[in-house]
C-alpha cells in the first residue's frame, strides 16, 4: 500500500519536475493530484493564479487514457495545447473554430490513444457525434475548468454546462475534477449539485492575494481620478479597466489614448477579429491598458497585471474578486481600484428591479449588491471583509488595503439621515413631481435654484436645515442610507423613496453610523460655488 503510493507520488512528481520544469507543488496541488490519480473525484477552488491546471494535467499524464478537459474559453484552446505542446504533452482540442481537416486529425488521435489531454467546449458535450467519438477512446479523467459556469446566478452562467451532470452517468468510472476561482459556500454547493459531484472532496485554497491592494475610492470624475491613478502610480504599466457598458469602455479608451496612455477597448459588441487582436496584443506587448466590460479576462493568464481599475461598480463581490484577482499573478505589489458613487447604487437598483426573471431572482441579485455596497461602505479592513464573505477567517487589519493605509472615521449621522429622509417625505407628498437626490441636497443646503424656487421649496420647513454638511458629504449621506437599504429609487429619473424602514429612523428608533467622505483635494473644493 505504502510502496504503490510512493511510486505514484514519485510519478506526479517527476512529471512535475520534468515535463513542467518546476521543483515542487504549491499549496495542496500534490494532495488534489494524488486523490484524483487514485481515482477520487475532486472540486478544487483556488484563486486566479494559485495554479489550478497542474491540479488536472498532472494527472492526465499519470493516468491511463485521455483526460476530457471541458472549458467554456474557447478563444484560449489553441494557446493552451500550444503551450503544453511546447513542454512535450500530447494534447488536441475540438471546438467550433476549427475546420474539418483539423478536427479529424484530432479525432484520429483520439481514437489512436495518441493524446494525453483532449479540450472541449461544454457544447460539444451535447452533440451526438462527439459523444460516439469519447464512446469510441479511452478516458482516464474528466476535468471540468471554470465550474462556475454551472451556477445561474453568476455573470459567466453557460446553460450547457448543466448538460454535464451526464459525465457521471454516462462514464461512472471515470473520475471528474471540477476547478474553479469563485469562492462562496453557496457556489460551491451549487457546483457539486448541479455537477453531481456528491462524493468529491473538496480542496479549498485560501483566497487571500496579499500583493494586492484593495482600494474603494468616491467617485468624482471618474475618468480623471483613473488617469491620476495610472500617471502618479502605474506609469508604462500593464492594468485591465472594467466598465459597464460598451459606450463607457470606448469613450474611457479613447479619453486615456488622449491622454498618452495607450489603451484597447474590448466588448461583445466588436467584431471576433478585433477582440482576438486586442486579446493577444495585451497577452504580448508591454505596458497596454485594456479597457473592457466583463466579457473580458477569464482564463487570461498574464503574469504581470499591475492594476485593475473599476469605474462602476460590480454587481457582486464574486464578480469583483475575480476581476480585481487578474492583478499580480506574479506576486509582485498590484492595485485593485474601484471608483464608486451614488449613481452606482441608483443604477443598479434600477437595474435590478426591472431586471427579468421572478421575484427570487431579483431578490438574489440585490443580496449580491447589497454585499458588494457593505464592502465599498465598510470602515474596517477591506481584505478581512473580502475573506470572511468568502468563508474564511479575516484575521487582523492587514495593512495593506486603503482602509488600513487611511482609516476611515465612521460618525452617527443620526440626525443627517432624519433631515434627509424628512426631505424626501416632504418632496414625495407632491405626488405628480418626482425628485432626485441633487433636488433634496439642493433644498437641505438652502440653495436657491432655479428648479428650488420654480416649485417653492424654499418654503418648506427642511429648506437649509443641512448647512452642517457639504454637497459631497451629503451624497455620502444618500448613498449610504441607500446601501443600507434605509432609502431606494424608483423610476427613470431616480426618484428617492422612503422605504419600510425609514420610520425606524424618522421615529428615532434606530441609529445610523456612516462612513466619513475623505477630504476633496484643495483644487475641487476652492473652484467649488458656495
Ligand atoms: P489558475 O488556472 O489557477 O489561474 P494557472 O494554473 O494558470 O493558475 O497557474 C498560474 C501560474 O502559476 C502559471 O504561470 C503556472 O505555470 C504557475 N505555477 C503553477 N503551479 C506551479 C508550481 N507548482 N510551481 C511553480 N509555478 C507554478
Ligand atoms: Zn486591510
Amino acid at each position: 500500500m505504502t510502496s504503490t503510493t510512493d511510486v505514484r507520488i514519485s510519478a506526479a512528481e517527476q512529471v512535475l519536475r520534468r515535463v513542467f520544469g518546476y521543483d515542487a507543488f504549491r499549496g495542496f496541488q500534490q494532495e488534489v493530484v494524488d486523490h484524483v490519480v487514485d481515482g477520487g473525484d475532486a472540486l478544487v477552488l483556488m484563486p486566479t493564479g494559485g495554479g489550478k491546471s497542474l491540479c488536472y494535467q498532472i494527472p492526465a499524464l499519470v493516468r491511463d487514457g485521455v483526460a476530457v478537459v471541458v472549458s467554456p474559453l474557447i478563444a484560449l484552446m489553441q494557446d493552451q495545447v500550444d503551450a503544453l505542446t511546447a513542454v512535450g504533452v500530447r494534447a488536441g482540442f475540438l471546438n467550433s473554430t476549427q475546420d474539418l481537416a483539423a478536427r479529424r486529425t484530432v479525432e484520429a488521435a483520439f481514437l489512436a490513444g495518441e493524446l494525453d489531454l483532449l479540450y472541449l467546449a461544454p457544447e460539444a458535450l451535447a452533440s451526438r457525434t462527439t459523444l460516439h467519438l469519447l464512446d469510441r477512446g479511452r478516458i482516464g479523467l474528466f476535468a471540468i475548468d471554470e465550474a462556475h459556469c454551472v451556477s445561474q446566478w453568476g455573470h459567466d452562467f453557460r446553460p450547457d454546462y448543466l448538460n454535464l451532470s451526464m459525465l457521471h452517468e454516462r462514464w461512472p468510472g471515470v473520475p471528474r475534477i471540477a476547478l474553479t476561482a469563485t469562492a462562496t459556500s453557496a457556489t460551491r454547493t451549487e457546483i457539486a449539485t448541479r455537477l453531481r459531484l456528491t462524493e468529491a472532496r473538496h480542496f479549498v485554497a485560501s483566497f487571500d492575494r496579499p500583493n494586492i491592494q484593495y482600494r474603494i475610492v468616491p467617485k468624482r470624475e471618474p475618468r480623471k481620478q483613473l488617469l491620476a491613478l495610472l500617471r502618479d502610480e502605474h506609469p508604462g504599466d500593464a492594468g485591465i479597466v472594467y466598465c459597464l457598458s460598451r459606450a463607457s469602455v470606448e469613450k474611457t479608451a479613447e479619453f486615456l489614448v488622449a491622454n498618452g496612455v495607450p489603451a484597447l477597448p474590448y466588448h461583445a459588441g466588436l467584431d471576433a477579429t478585433t477582440r482576438a487582436t486586442h486579446q493577444q496584443r495585451f497577452l504580448r506587448e508591454d505596458g497596454l491598458v485594456m479597457v473592457a466590460t466583463i466579457a473580458f479576462g477569464m482564463g487570461i493568464d498574464k503574469p504581470d497585471v499591475r492594476f485593475v481599475a473599476h469605474l462602476d461598480l460590480p454587481k457582486s463581490v464574486e464578480g469583483y474578486y475575480q476581476e480585481t484577482g487578474r492583478a499580480g499573478r506574479d506576486g509582485l505589489p498590484s492595485t485593485a481600484w474601484l471608483a464608486y458613487g451614488l449613481q452606482d447604487v441608483v443604477q443598479q437598483r434600477k437595474m435590478i428591479e426591472t431586471s427579468e426573471g421572478d421575484l427570487a431572482h431579483r431578490r438574489n441579485l440585490a443580496a449580491h449588491l447589497d454585499a458588494m455596497l457593505a464592502l465599498c461602505e465598510t470602515v474596517r479592513c477591506r481584505r478581512a471583509q473580502l475573506l470572511e464573505y468568502f468563508g474564511q477567517p479575516g484575521g487582523t487589519a492587514c495593512g495593506n488595503c486603503d482602509t488600513c493605509l487611511n482609516p476611515p472615521e465612521s460618525w452617527d449621522g443620526t440626525v443627517a439621515a432624519q433631515k434627509l429622509l424628512s426631505t424626501v417625505y416632504r418632496l414625495d407628498r407632491e405626488r405628480n413631481q418626482r425628485f432626485g437626490a441633487g433636488q433634496c441636497i439642493d433644498i437641505l443646503l438652502g440653495r436657491t435654484t432655479d428648479k428650488v424656487t420654480q416649485h417653492r421649496h424654499d418654503a418648506l420647513t427642511v429648506f437649509g436645515i443641512g448647512t452642517e454638511l457639504g454637497e459631497a458629504e451629503w451624497r455620502g449621506v444618500v448613498r449610504q442610507l441607500l446601501a443600507e437599504g434605509l432609502l431606494a429609487v424608483e423610476g427613470d429619473y431616480g426618484t428617492l423613496v422612503l422605504t419600510d424602514t425609514s420610520a425606524e429612523v424618522l421615529g428615532r428608533r434606530r441609529t445610523v453610523m456612516l462612513r466619513r467622505e475623505p477630504e476633496r483635494p484643495a483644487s475641487t473644493r476652492s473652484s467649488k460655488p458656495r
